[in-house]
């Protein structure tokens, strides 16, 4: 049985629960009643110090670089099983702070735990080259550790993004500070839970809430970091590039999406909505990677309309708690932006064929499932992330067109295309400028697909054995072996 969510929560610095240095808290909302639910330590720039000495001294007293690699992967699958421990309590809190289902809150814990286990393995697979350089010499690469990466997570799925990174980061023997969502934090403090139940070595993870403005700030400016990982809006991506290029260290950067699915005249019109409709409807729209677009064959177009207000009109709108389909936006802000997206779209000329406001009868921050037909390519909502439960629908005839209008943003993170004519899906998946492509489901892939992407939406790919590539730099290590000779220029 899960104990009712407690209300105060504290940061984890250098393997201890601590307060903020300035004792600040923060009020953690319920974004399905807009009623507070608990308390947060806030931490502030001492805080990051802190955090980022005991990383530091982690990483120089070499504890998880010495370990032998297959040892440190039965430290992930240990953090692993403590987050499937706590799976029940994971699910309310981001029932709560988030506005999930139980079962999405679960599935949460479970996709958390999944990444350590699945970098678990990998540990012991991160392997250097041998380079051929004639009789005289050995030569080889050392895949390397950074040092201290710096993380910073969005609201959305906190806990599986959280749990992304720092799998990777741990794998390849970095210390981490994490700084998590000030809007949905709790599910995070479950990474520090975990850590400290597989005794993770002291310093090697810290975990932060503050505030994107002091805290995530002073984390990414830090003189002692040594890598970034962000993974949020287009903005603050802009923002903590700019501290990566002041310091010349490496950034991945996962942000946000603008992505369309196609669908060509001979789609199997029922999947193609069914898909849709959960890749928009998923979170409330509240994902990187939301079908967010439909750019449909004009002969097809009106069917694929019809059904798609028929799936939205069937969503059930409630708190996660009660198990409805549809569920709150993160915050009042978020809600309003939301609307206000809609409305411009309206006076743009795009048709609002169901929903559009937001929804007066339930307490929460919660928007109507909407869909805008008529979708210019140059309206705001054909180019802007909304990051809610809006689709625009667009038309094209030609293949090229349809191409043209889904790679018609600044964005490139996903694209869909349904069809059962392989050639044709083959043909469209190389040209959609994305990072990766569904062909005839939304959402196809897993944790061991690489995930990222291209345009505005970023680069370095997270999930998959290409994110390990992010976590480790290469050394060459050069040996003559013949004495005698003054060697030879390099090149
Ligand atoms: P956001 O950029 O507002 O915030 C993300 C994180 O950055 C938060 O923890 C915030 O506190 C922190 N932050 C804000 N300002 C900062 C600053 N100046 N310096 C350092 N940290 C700062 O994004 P959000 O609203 O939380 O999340 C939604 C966005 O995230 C959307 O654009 C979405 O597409 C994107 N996203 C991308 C992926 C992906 O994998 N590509 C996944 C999930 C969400």
């Amino acid at each position: 049985m899960v104990s009712p969510l407690k209300h105060d929560w504290r940061n984890f610095i250098d393997g201890a629960w601590c307060d903020a240095a300035d004792g600040s808290r923060i009020v953690v909302e319920n974004p399905a009643t807009g009623e507070p639910l608990a308390e947060i330590a806030r931490a502030g720039v001492d805080d990051v110090d802190r955090a980022v000495a005991a990383a530091r001294a982690c990483f120089a007293r070499r504890t998880l670089q010495d370990m032998r690699p297959a040892a440190r992967g039965r430290l992930l699958f240990e953090i692993a099983r403590a987050l499937e421990a706590h799976a029940e309590e994971i699910a309310l809190a981001e029932c709560l702070d988030n506005g999930k289902t139980l079962a999405a809150g679960r599935g949460e814990a479970l996709a958390a735990a999944r990444y350590f286990t699945y970098y678990g393995g990998a540990a012991d697979k991160i392997e250097g080259r041998l380079i051929p350089l004639g009789a005289d010499y050995v030569d080889y690469t050392l895949p390397q550790p950074f040092g201290v990466s710096a993380q910073i997570v969005p609201w959305n799925f906190p806990l599986q993004i959280a749990a992304r990174s720092i799998a990777c980061a741990l794998a390849t023997g970095n210390c981490v500070v994490l700084k998590s969502p000030e809007l949905s934090p709790l599910s995070c403090t479950y990474l520090a839970t975990a850590c400290e139940e597989a005794g993770v070595p002291a310093g090697a993870v810290n975990i932060l809430c503050g505030l994107g403005q002091d805290c995530g700030a002073s984390l990414v400016a830090h003189d002692d970091i040594d890598h970034i990982v962000f993974t949020g809006s287009l903005r603050t991506g802009q923002s903590i590039l700019a501290q990566a290029a002041r310091r010349v260290i490496p950034a991945v950067m996962e942000l946000g999406g603008k992505s369309a699915g196609i669908v060509f005249p001979d789609a199997d019109l029922d999947q193609a909505a069914s898909s849709t409709a959960i890749g928009i409807f998923t979170h409330a729209g509240q994902v990187c990677s939301a079908a967010s677009r439909l750019v449909v064959h004009r002969s097809v177009h009106d069917e694929m309309v019809e059904r798609l207000v028929a799936k939205a009109q069937a969503l059930t709108i409630g708190p996660g708690i009660t198990g409805a389909d549809l569920g709150p936006l993160i915050s009042l802000a978020q809600r309003d932006k939301v609307e206000a997206f809609c409305l411009a779209a309206a006076q743009a000329g795009a048709e609002a064929v169901t929903g559009g406001r937001r929804v007066d009868r339930l307490k929460g921050h919660f928007m109507q499932p909407t869909i805008f037909d008529r979708v210019g390519p140059d309206m705001t909502i054909a180019r802007e992330e909304v990051f809610g439960p809006v689709l625009a629908v667009q038309v094209f005839d030609e293949p090229e067109e349809a191409i043209a209008l889904a790679n018609g943003t600044p964005y490139g993170l996903c694209a869909g295309l349904y069809t059962g004519d392989l050639r044709l899906a083959h043909w469209a998946a190389e040209r959609l400028v994305a990072g990766q492509v569904f062909v005839n489901e939304w959402f196809a892939g897993g944790i061991e697909t690489p995930f990222g992407g291209t345009k505005r939406s970023g680069f370095g790919r997270e999930k998959g054995q290409e994110a390990l590539l992010n976590y480790v730099q290469t050394k060459n290590v050069g040996i003559r072996l013949a004495s005698g000779g003054a060697g030879r220029p390099g090149g």
